[in-house]
């Protein structure tokens, strides 16, 4: 079965910092795959390589058994033209951890933007699909209002729907919770939870380890731009091997 992300020996510099310094790992598809570690290990970064938001330096990058931005011919690499990563891009769903929503459009308008855009879809097939997704993630009596009339919980929400607009096969999430207020919190992971339990390929960098436990399917610790530890969410949780998963997680558990 081929992975839906490969990462092999992945690296990536900001000029003379380096990141990313050889991550590895495989996610399988319909996976949750959840990525915790200290702030600065470089978990975002490895997202944003991931949906074409950075570029990696060294190492490969794969998904759904494609490299990430570039062809292969021999063992010569050669970059994608922008036609061609906007293709590898449409697969892949992103959620920030700010919502990002577009201020003046409503919820309804908000999912219906890019399969309108990118996918020049009608306006009718759009539509009657965002309205299914805001249905899906509760919030089908809020399509007409403006994010600033959205809760926190309420905009992610609509967030993840956008994504899902395009019907990705992968969704990324990048601590989608981290900006809420507790509160909020629960009615976006029970979407997240939805979605998981619908087969979706979750990649998702989270503090939420209660989420990790009960969803995730696998789980790494990273650390200084490297995978650390990994294995399935349970066994990394409670009974940590190396010693900086340990300090890790004794001060978020
Ligand atoms: P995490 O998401 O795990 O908190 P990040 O991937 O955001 O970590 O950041 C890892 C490191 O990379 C940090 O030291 C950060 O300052 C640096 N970094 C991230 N993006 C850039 C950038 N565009 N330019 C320079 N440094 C960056
Ligand atoms: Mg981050």
């Amino acid at each position: 079965m081929t992975a839906m992300v490969k990462a092999e020996g992945v690296h990536k510099s900001f000029g003379p910092t380096h990141v990313l310094k050889g991550v590895d790992l495989e996610v399988a598809p319909r996976e949750v795959f959840c990525v915790v570690g200290p702030s600065g290990s470089g978990k975002s970064t490895f997202l944003r390589c991931i949906n074409h938001l950075e570029k990696i330096n060294a190492g490969r990058l794969y998904v759904d058994g494609h490299l990430v931005g570039y062809r292969q011919h021999g063992n010569k690499l050669h970059e994608l033209k922008d036609k061609e990563v906007a293709a590898q891009r449409r697969d892949i769903g992103m959620v920030f951890q700010r919502f990002n929503l577009f201020p003046h459009m409503t919820a309804l308008e908000n999912v219906m933007e890019a399969p309108v855009q990118v996918k020049r879809e009608s306006k009718a097939t759009a539509r009657e699909r965002a309205m299914r997704l805001l249905d899906r993630v509760g919030l089908a009596d809020k399509a007409g209002g403006y994010p600033t009339q959205l809760s926190g919980g309420q905009q992610q929400r609509v967030a993840i729907a956008r994504a899902l607009a395009m019907e990705p096969k992968l969704m990324l999430f990048d601590e989608p919770t981290s900006a809420l207020d507790p509160e909020l919190v629960g009615e976006v992971l029970d979407v997240m939870r939805d979605l998981a339990e619908s087969g979706m390929t979750m990649l998702v960098v989270t503090h939420e380890m209660g989420f990790a436990r009960e969803v995730g399917d696998a789980l790494v610790f990273m650390d200084d731009g490297a995978v650390v530890e990994s294995g399935h969410p349970r066994d990394v949780l409670t009974n940590p091997q190396h010693q900086r998963t340990k300090t890790f997680l004794s001060k978020v558990l």
